[in-house]
């Protein structure tokens, strides 16, 4: 290795996350440049590792045809190469995983001017493009159709569905996950000369080694973004008695006439819902006291009100003992209130969680600490205990949303590759359970902000107090605001309304950053639209919007 120096460089004119990428990829491109570091914009400057004698004055060159001004604030020899950054492997970066984080990190590693390979087991893409949420989507939106077809909610309106062709739907999911796997991984992949695909089963051999099917690797550094896989609890007989897990109940072939569902959190209650109102009669057990129990006390409540209305039983409390299956029909043995409680129903699915995929990979030899749920363990910049080793996406445990694995993939990259010691921030990160009417929340719950010590307000506006859901002639749902009594600041939005996923992103950026209920209330927000129920639910926490005129306030 030659020798090397490293540059301090303040450098003006960076306005945003854009502006930090446009100054490390000029850098980079300056010959004898061997690691570029600039932390965030909002710092202000680069440190850059140059080989011994490269001009300054090329560097503050550099940057300042893209439109910034540079000067060397200090030079020294560099006391050690960033580890992994030699550029002496065979690939810069190895991503682990082609789903949405491992797409994020390769192509924000090619975008830095690096060296990458992505690997992928199964088929490209992953989860969410393949049996997450684009084929669940797709059929949730399918199935409500044929449902609103089925209501009378306009006089006027009668327009009697016939039964739902089933095998159609599923076709028509299949052809939708086909082409946007090809528009968005494949056509996106053959866009980024700099990544090399390797389709095969990845492992770690030591510190920095990875090896494919038998051929080994020695990548400058290495994300694991291998995702999570469904996972079923340990209960007598299930096993033996076959289930369906989320992959699976998103392509039965034939309706079935019953159905339970074992598990009430979003992928649970999507396809109970799916089901449901397809024709099949669904029965959802859960453990813990309430559904969506990770969600506001009063959505719960009124979510499983609306579900019960369109003939899903809902059972809570049920702890699931032993499984059967007697005469094709699955039967469920467990307690209730201390009695016991048998359920049964010609199919079962089972959508109690996810766990990492990280079994046989030769991590924890490699020196990289799995969790309870073997999980990777990362510190908050997603570097693992192996300095070599980063993850990002579901593998971590944490926030499985396809937008988050993506934010990650791309985290660790930039970390990994610049050192830029950029931070996991995941506070402000909306959450959607896509049933009818959806859940979609962001922030604190209000017992979580009292837990956590906040004087706390909320106001809450039942829907039917917002005018475009009385002209929809849909007023289900609610919208529950929590706000900081001393800064005024929101600290979560909970709002469970038709299509309440599309209202969200205005507390989003709201609560991301710090927008006050004032200044909320004091913005337009256009009429006849349903998140101008949100500017209704801040003049909630002061005045009986019952008594509001149009627009008002
Ligand atoms: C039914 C369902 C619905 C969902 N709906 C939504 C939604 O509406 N919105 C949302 O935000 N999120 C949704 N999610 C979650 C979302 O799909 C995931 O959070 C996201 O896809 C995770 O991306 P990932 O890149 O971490 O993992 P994955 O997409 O799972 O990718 C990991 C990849 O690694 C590969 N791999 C594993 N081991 C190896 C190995 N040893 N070598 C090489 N490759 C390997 C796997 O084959 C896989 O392709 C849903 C999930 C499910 C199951």
């Amino acid at each position: 290795m030659s020798e090397q120096e490293k540059l301090e460089l303040a450098v003006r004119g960076m306005t945003c996350d854009s502006c930090a990428l446009h100054v490390t990829r000029a850098l980079q491109s300056v010959s004898g440049v061997r690691a570029v570091d600039v932390p965030n914009w909002q710092s202000g400057r680069a440190t850059v590792t140059v080989e011994a004698g490269t001009e300054a004055e090329v560097l503050t060159a550099a940057v300042g045809e893209v439109g910034y001004a540079a000067t060397v604030k200090s030079r020294q020899a560099a006391s050690s190469p960033v580890p992994g950054n030699d550029k002496r492997g065979d690939f810069d970066l190895m991503v682990i995983g082609g789903g949405s984080a491992g797409f994020a990190a390769a192509i924000k590693g090619a975008e830095l001017g690096f060296k990458v390979a992505l690997v992928e087991v199964a088929t490209i893409g992953g989860t969410c493009v393949n049996v997450g949420c684009v084929p669940s989507k797709t059929l949730i939106r399918s199935v409500e159709l044929y449902h609103l077809a089925g209501q009378h909610r306009f006089r006027g309106v009668h327009t009697a569905p016939g039964r739902i062709n089933w095998p159609e739907v599923i076709a028509h999911k299949d052809e939708l996950v086909n082409e946007m796997r090809q528009a968005k991984y494949a056509d996106v992949l053959a866009a980024y000369p700099e990544i090399t695909y390797i389709q095969g089963r990845a492992k770690l051999t030591g510190k920095n080694g990875v090896e494919i099917d038998g051929k080994r690797y020695t990548p400058g550094k290495i994300i694991i973004a291998t995702g999570a896989k469904p996972w079923a609890p340990p209960i007598p007989g299930l096993a033996e008695a076959g289930y369906l897990d989320s992959t699976s109940a998103l392509d039965l072939k034939e309706l079935p006439k019953s159905m339970i569902v074992l598990g009430a959190n979003a992928v649970g209650l999507e396809l109970a819902q799916v089901y449901a109102r397809a024709g099949t009669y669904v029965t959802v057990l859960e453990v813990l006291p309430r559904i969506a129990p990770f969600e506001d006390s009063d959505i719960s409540t009124a979510l499983t009100e609306y579900l019960e209305e369109e003939g899903l039983r809902i059972v809570p409390n049920f702890k699931t003992t032993r499984v059967e299956k007697r005469d094709g029909r699955t039967i469920l043995t467990g307690t209730k209130n201390n009695a016991e409680v048998t359920f049964e129903a010609e199919q079962l699915l089972v959508a109690t969680g996810r766990r990492p995929n990280t079994a046989g990979m030769g991590l924890e030899e490699a020196g990289v600490t799995l969790g309870k749920r073997g999980e990777v363990v990362v510190n908050e910049n997603l570097q693992t205990d192996n300095p070599f080793v980063y993850a990002a996406g579901d593998v971590t445990g944490r926030d499985m949303f396809v937008y988050v694995a993506a934010y990650s993939g791309m985290l660790a990259a930039e970390n990994a590759l610049t050192n830029a010691g950029r931070t996991y921030d995941v506070s402000y990160i909306p959450r959607i359970t896509f049933t009818d009417p959806q859940i979609a929340s962001a922030g604190l719950t209000e017992d979580q902000a009292r837990e956590q010590g906040y004087e706390v307000k909320v106001s809450t506006l039942p829907m039917v107090h917002v005018p475009r859901a009385l002209a929809a002639r849909d007023t289900r749902g609610l919208i529950k605001l929590v706000g900081n009594v001393a800064t005024d600041q929101l600290l979560g939005a909970h709002i469970f309304a038709p299509e309440a996923g599309e209202m969200i992103q205005t507390a989003v950026l709201a609560i991301r950053f710090g927008i006050s209920v004032r200044e909320l209330r004091e913005t337009m927000f256009p009429y006849l639209t349903n998140a101008e129920g949100l500017k209704l639910a801040t003049l909630a926490f002061e005045k009986d919007v019952a008594k509001l005129s149009c627009c008002a306030g």
